[in-house]
């Protein structure tokens, strides 16, 4: 995706990789994933009919000239003197898009998806405003409160179980170097040991692999991958991520042929930066309020040094037992804050209660329930550190597909 030099925001179907991170970050659902050549597609303001003095095909077909293109720099255009004179409305202007499409006339309830209430069972039929019950509240005529979404079209989400394996399995890999190195420094294992020389860079090598295997594979154009490193866009955090999810295994496989303790010093920043970029890379999806949150940059350090924690305590290192709990249990006190502290919108607000509440209700609840397990179980050592892998990976995968729950269009 790229904006032209006259504004309009265009795309390239052959170096498209098809991370679906432009899906995500779009506050108005107006991308999609082409299935037949899987690239990202979307209103480009048919720029091929514009370069050669045409007007796009949607303003010369519409019979009642509901549509009008123009330049707004352009104080005699006619969209100019619209905007400029009359009420219009624009969608979304929080997520300061600086949106140029305008909307004349339009209800509020026409521009909001959260404006019309969703009918029960997600059944689409078209309703009669007026009569009878809606969710629990009569319905009165012509009451915007009253409006019942009719017709909808099927909206996947973009980032699904891969991503929450990929943040789980990056948890683990950075983790449990990031608790290794800190027991080096500390002087609380011995560096000839076989914990530092072989367990931690072999369990970070193996959650590694995974992660670029689920990262790659959930790539709608996976041989492509590359180009995030021969043409990167250094704003994007996926290539950011992914220089440090580089570094980071550059680390570890120097680790498996030499492990002096100087590693440590180099390995904890490198395995906080991989647990946490996730946290920039999500707040950069500016669609989804939930992966906003401030806590969310706590959260993922948090779940790395339980992950961490859990995996060394599991190949043998007991005395994590108690860390692993105490990190486990302020990891589910963030988590609490996020769910019980006001919401800053209504989308926010939403998504959490998608995750407690809806779709994702069993994930969140068994994430939870797994963890006070584990902690609950913290004698029992590796059966505990089981629980809490198992607990980290549900919430996780609640709160990923929740905050893509909410509609945008
Ligand atoms: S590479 Fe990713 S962000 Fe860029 S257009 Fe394709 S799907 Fe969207
Ligand atoms: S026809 Fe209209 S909506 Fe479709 S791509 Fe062209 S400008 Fe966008």
């Amino acid at each position: 995706m790229y904006r032209r030099p006259d504004g309009i925001v265009d795309f390239d179907k052959e170096i498209c990789i098809g991370c679906k991170a432009c899906i995500a970050a779009c506050p108005y659902d107006a991308i999609f994933i082409n299935p037949e050549d899987h690239s990202a597609e979307k209103c480009n303001f048919c720029t091929h009919r514009l370069e050669v003095g045409l007007e796009p095909a949607c303003v010369v077909v519409c019979p009642t000239e509901a549509i009008l293109i123009g330049d707004l720099h352009d104080p005699q255009s006619r969209v100019s003197q619209y905007v400029n004179r009359d009420v219009v409305a624009v969608r979304r202007p929080e997520k300061e898009t600086l949106p140029k499409l305008f909307y004349k006339g339009a209800h509020q309830a026409t521009l909001d998806p959260l404006a019309a209430q969703r009918p029960e069972g997600g059944i689409f039929l078209w309703s009669e405003q007026g009569t009878g019950v809606v969710s629990g509240h009569p319905a009165q005529a012509n009451n915007v409160a009253a409006a019942m979404l009719s017709y909808d079209v099927p909206h996947s989400a973009p980032w699904g179980l891969p991503v929450s394996l990929y943040v789980w399995t990056k948890s683990i890999a950075a983790g449990a170097y990031l608790v290794a190195s800190t027991l080096v420094l500390l002087g609380l294992t011995d560096v000839a040991g076989v914990l530092w020389r072989w367990k931690t860079p072999l369990i970070s090598a193996v959650f590694l692999a995974l992660t670029f295997a689920l990262l790659i594979g959930d790539l709608e154009h996976p041989a492509r991958f590359y180009m995030i490193l021969t043409r990167p866009q250094w704003r994007s955090w996926l290539v950011r991520g992914g220089v440090i999810l580089g570094a980071f295994s550059a680390l570890v496989a120097v680790h498996i042929f030499w492990a002096p303790a100087a590693l440590a010093f180099i390995g904890i920043p490198l395995a906080i930066a991989t647990g946490t970029y996730t946290a920039f890379l999500f707040a950069q999806a500016k669609a989804r309020d939930l992966w906003q949150s401030p806590l969310l940059l706590p959260q993922h350090l948090l779940a790395c040094v339980v992950a961490g924690s859990a995996a060394l305590l599991i190949v043998g290192r007991l005395d994590l037992a108690m860390p692993m709990a105490i990190a486990t249990a302020t990891h589910l006190m963030l988590i609490a804050a996020e769910v019980v502290t006001p919401h800053p919108t209504a989308h926010a607000r939403l998504a959490v209660r998608e995750m407690v509440r809806g779709k994702y209700r069993f994930a969140f609840a068994a994430g939870w329930m797994l963890q006070l397990l584990g902690i609950g179980f913290v004698q029992f050592g590796t059966v505990a550190a089981i629980f809490i892998l198992m607990g980290l990976l549900a919430y996780e995968h609640a709160h990923v597909g929740a905050a893509q729950q909410v509609p945008l269009a």
